[in-house]
């Protein structure tokens, strides 16, 4: 069971253990658009305590650019270098680890922050259109083309049968060709509810092509690794703060450092103190209850 956090004494405790701070941020930094009253005077406290503040986010749909936008709409102050979004991570995984060629293409399932993303680091993103179908007939007009070498899924709104279908061709006839998720969530919240994430699309593509794609954000690692490879990580004087099990408290378990469960997103305190749940080290009903340590 984590270790439930509720004294002024216990808050001080845990800011005191650690320099460097990994936040997941929906649900809990903020709530869709609403700040979590408390947090953004916790987070100046942070800072001006020279703690490292870094926000990790398996959001595929926007851009570093513009989740700063979004922090700073919130009244936050954030860098580029301070957020690792997934579809961020998913470029310079394609760069920097797969080294992808220059002159293949990339085919994107999956939404604006992706084609962003890519396009910054200098990797070419098809510009492939797939007209709506009208009846199978139609499929037959679908025809993989050899200058993609990677399928990238995320959360993609305007999702179609023509994409699937093209994605799927391109995977099953090109062994070369790679298949790589910036997330596989299987949902993501909405206001008060949840709805299908990337992952339920991803699984579209797992299913027809029986192919186990690379996965890049939390609770896999090459998210951590990108952290690593540009900020110096201490691990054990590192927290990982979220509000989800399976992404947030399991990647920072993954990565081998302490994790702080808060019950501001989607997890309730019944599933958090569930011993077939991930065990998160710690929890506090939300993180802006530190803010009781700022005078
Ligand atoms: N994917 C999408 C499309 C989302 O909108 C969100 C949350 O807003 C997430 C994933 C989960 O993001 P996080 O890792 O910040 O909780
Ligand atoms: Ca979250």
């Amino acid at each position: 069971m984590p270790t439930k956090l509720a004294s002024i004494e216990e808050y001080r405790k845990l800011v005191d253990s650690y320099d460097t701070f990994l936040f997941d941020c929906d649900g809990v930094i903020w709530l869709g658009s609403e700040l979590i009253p408390g947090v953004k005077e916790v987070i100046s406290f942070l800072k001006s305590s020279n703690k490292n503040l870094l926000y990790v986010t398996n959001n595929s749909t926007v851009s570093r650019k513009d989740y700063v936008k979004k922090f700073e709409k919130l009244g936050l102050t954030v860098t580029e270098n301070e957020i690792y979004g997934s579809a961020y991570a998913t470029a310079i995984y394609l760069q920097k680890i797969v080294k992808f060629k220059a002159e293949k293409e990339v085919f994107i399932v999956g939404g604006a922050g992706i084609k962003k993303e890519l396009e910054l680091v200098g990797i070419k993103v098809s510009d492939k259109v797939i007209p709506p179908m009208s009846g199978t007939e139609d499929i037959k007009k679908i025809l993989p083309d050899s200058k993609i070498g990677a399928i990238v899924c995320g959360l993609d709104l305007n999702m179609s049968y023509g994409k699937m279908a093209f994605a799927h061709i391109n995977l099953m006839t090109n062994e070369d060709c790679l298949f790589i998720a910036t997330n596989d969530d299987s949902s993501f919240p909405v206001e008060n509810q949840i709805f299908p994430g990337a992952g339920s699309i991803l699984s579209v593509l797992v299913t027809s092509t029986k192919k186990k794609p690379a996965v890049i954000g939390k609770p896999y690692q090459t998210m951590f690794d990108s952290i690593c490879a540009s900020h110096e990580i201490d691990l054990r004087r590192t927290l990982m703060v979220g509000d989800r099990l399976d992404t947030d408290i399991d990647f920072g378990i993954a990565a081998g450092i302490d994790t702080l469960v808060v019950y501001t997103g989607v997890t309730t305190e019944e599933e958090a103190c569930n011993p077939k749940n991930s065990q998160a080290t710690f929890s506090m009903g939300s993180f802006g209850e530190l803010s009781a340590l700022i005078d």
